[in-house]
């Protein structure tokens, strides 16, 4: 029956996940008036990554789906890791997947005062009280799965000596970890986090937004539930390490008699060779592995765009994978598929030789140019035709050339015959070789000029069609090629605990001699196309097209590798 429920799929042909069923049956009941109000709430610590992307998708997604709102609310509770930086990074990234909280726009940090106030009022009705443990004291005394903790000596202090020692942490006459805020609730409680967790910390750390006016900060779990509270939210999703935590959540909110979200878990996402630990992403931007948080190798989203990944890509496969109770790792082989499926319908077709290799066409007019209609897209007929100029000399990429083929390469060889697509069907008749090396440096072919277009009238066939620039109107380009930054698919099976053992050292190839058609010099930064049998491409933010720099990254290959380096590894 379950099961069958969590196949269902609504009118719009979304699966109804236990989310989406537990919202249904609010709206039956009437809770909360029917409303969905989620809220997205990233800690400012770092630039957010495709698990982020699941999550906002997830939370912003429902919001509009119920016709509710979802709020952006920056959790900066913890002024030590937390930065402006990150603020704007990730109001820039949920734009970016084209989410919008309207005026919902909210930081914990403007709730410090309320937070105060309610900790107060537990204090008052004697469910809160100043610890002078230390750190390593509390920790201690907390006991363990099996054995119940102890009371701290300063469990039963009177109310009224907590109220003064709580106002004068927060007035700064204490150092850090000389005092604590805790919650009274039980030692002996089987759930580790109920053993009267801490609610606040002194911390004599100036604050992105609040500067030095508070030295005391509150923790996690103490402020979470608050600030859900205060904004009115009705489902607050949050992800499965939180499930342990609900029973706090709720006692908080339950202690102080306000209204209560519920709290609703789901499993992150994992995918295969990919880091999605804040703590090893930032790791890698301060050793220099990458180049920034959006290297285009990075999982982060402002990483993703650079590579040339679209929001659709991204909320497309967000879907996809669906939402779980229980944890796994998602193929990166989907997110890709997600990608090429939306690349294909929206990218205008373009020819680029990445590793070029020159060729004559001897029996082709010097000086003589003309000019190929070329299909923009053969997926969006709205798209139109380009001209693309072909001359007597152009590139064609060197590995479509072999001069000793094997059995099944079709490609261009001595004495036979290719399509240049959109040009001619051409043959090779010499290939030059540089004396000194061996190595090959220019082919001389002829062309056929009763198959212009690329169609000959006695329907002659090629098994092959490549593709080519011609070298007169070629525009030089730097393109980069990128590979996976782990080398093993999944760094919680890793042996050694350092993640730095599993760094693909040839993650990132630079190609600087390529050489693309010219309808790409008026391009700009961020221009996605398919360089045809190449990849999908994007020009990276270093080009500066106006000084002729182009500089390329490939976003994807146009078809899985995963596949073949998987079958390579048996
Ligand atoms: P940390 O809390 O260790 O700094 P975090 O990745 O949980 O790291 P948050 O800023 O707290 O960072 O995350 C914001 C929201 O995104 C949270 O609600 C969190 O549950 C969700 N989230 C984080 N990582 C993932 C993931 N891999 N999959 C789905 N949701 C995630
Ligand atoms: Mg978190």
């Amino acid at each position: 029956m379950n099961n069958m429920k969590r196949e269902a799929e609504d009118d719009g042909g979304k699966v109804v996940h236990f989310i989406r069923q537990i919202i249904n049956r609010d709206i039956e009941n009437g809770k909360n008036a029917g409303r969905v109000i989620t809220r997205f709430p990233p800690e400012p610590n770092g630039y957010l990554h495709i698990g982020h992307a699941k999550s906002i998708c997830l939370n912003f997604g429902l919001a509009e789906e119920y016709g509710g709102r979802c709020h952006l609310r920056f959790d900066d509770t913890n002024p030590v890791k937390e930065e402006q930086e990150y603020i704007d990074s990730i109001i820039k990234d949920v734009r970016w997947l084209g989410f919008d909280w309207g005026e919902h726009l909210y930081f914990a940090s403007d709730y410090f005062g309320q937070m105060y106030e309610c900790a107060l009022q537990l204090i008052r009705a004697g469910k809160a009280y100043v610890d002078g443990l230390s750190g390593e004291e509390i920790r201690r005394y907390r006991g363990t799965l099996t054995e119940a903790g102890v009371n701290s000596p300063y469990r039963d202090r009177p109310i009224d000596e907590n109220l003064d020692l709580f106002e004068r942490m927060k007035d700064g006459e204490f150092a850090d970890g000389e005092m604590v805020l805790r919650a009274k609730i039980d030692m002996a409680h089987p759930n580790m986090n109920m053993r009267d967790p801490v609610m606040y910390r002194i911390l004599h750390a100036s604050h992105p937004r609040t500067g030095d006016a508070w030295c005391i900060y509150p923790m996690y779990d103490w402020a979470h539930g608050l600030e859900d509270s205060i904004e009115g939210i009705t489902h607050s999703i949050c992800t499965l390490e939180f499930e342990a935590h609900r029973p706090l959540y709720d006692w908080f909110l339950d202690a102080l008699g306000v209204y209560h979200p519920q709290q609703i878990e789901f499993a992150r996402l994992n995918l295969t060779y990919t880091i999605m630990s804040k703590r090893y992403l930032l790791q890698l931007v301060k050793d220099g592995v990458v180049a920034g948080w959006d290297d285009p190798r990075m999982p982060t989203l402002s990483g993703l765009r650079r590579r040339g990944y679209t929001p659709a890509a991204i909320r497309d496969f967000s879907e996809r994978i669906g939402v779980a109770k229980r944890d796994s790792i998602v193929d990166i082989q989907l997110l890709e598929y997600c990608l090429r499926e939306d690349l294909n319908k929206n990218s205008p077709r373009v020819m680029g030789v990445l590793d070029p290799l020159k060729v004559v066409i001897t029996n082709y007019p010097e000086g003589h140019v003309e000019e190929f209609d070329a299909i923009n897209n053969p997926e969006d007929e709205l798209a139109g035709t380009r001209k693309v100029p072909f001359s007597r000399e152009i590139y064609i990429e060197r590995d479509d050339f072999m001069q000793d083929p094997p059995k099944k390469f079709y490609r261009l060889a001595p004495g036979r015959e290719v399509r240049l697509r959109y040009a001619y069907y051409m043959t090779c008749t010499e290939v030059i070789k540089d004396e000194k090396s061996g190595e090959i440096i220019e082919l001389r072919c002829t062309y056929d000029p009763e198959s212009r277009g690329g169609y000959t009238q006695d329907g002659r066939k090629v098994r092959s069609t490549i593709h080519w620039v011609s070298v007169p109107h070629a525009v030089d380009a730097t393109v980069r090629l990128y590979d996976s930054l782990l080398t093993i698919p999944d760094l919680a099976e890793a042996d050694k605990k350092d993640y730095m053992a599993y760094i693909n050292p040839d993650s990132l190839k630079t190609l600087s001699h390529c050489k693309v058609e010219p309808s790409l010099r008026d391009k700009l930064a961020g221009y996605r196309c398919q360089f045809e049998r190449k990849g999908y491409f994007v020009m990276d933010s270093d080009s500066d097209p106006t000084a002729g720099v182009l500089v390329f990254n490939r976003t994807v290959e146009l078809r899985d590798t995963w596949a073949r380096i998987a079958q390579a590894g048996e």
